[in-house]
């Protein structure tokens, strides 16, 4: 199993990781971190495959995916 590990402070909630993973295992959240941001959320962990594909895409470096 995967773990996906996004850095809620550091997200500008842009959903390029959303649409990025071929799991739908993110989704945009509905509570804003500290700059306003509502921010990318990890909804079905069970679901991650570890492929990485969302930590590529992130603009802002958030996500950190272990295997
Ligand atoms: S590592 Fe892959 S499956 Fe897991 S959340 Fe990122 S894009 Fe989705
Ligand atoms: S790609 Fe990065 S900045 Fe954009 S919503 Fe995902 S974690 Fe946040």
């Amino acid at each position: 199993m995967a773990f996906t590990i996004i850095d809620k402070e550091r997200c500008k909630g842009c959903s390029l990781c959303v649409g990025a993973c071929p799991k739908k295992v993110l989704e945009i959240g509905t509570e804003s971190n500290k700059s306003g941001y509502y921010t990318a959320v990890v909804v079905a962990p069970e679901k991650c495959i570890g492929c990485a594909f969302c930590g590529y895409m992130c603009p802002d470096c958030c996500i950190t995916v272990d295997k």
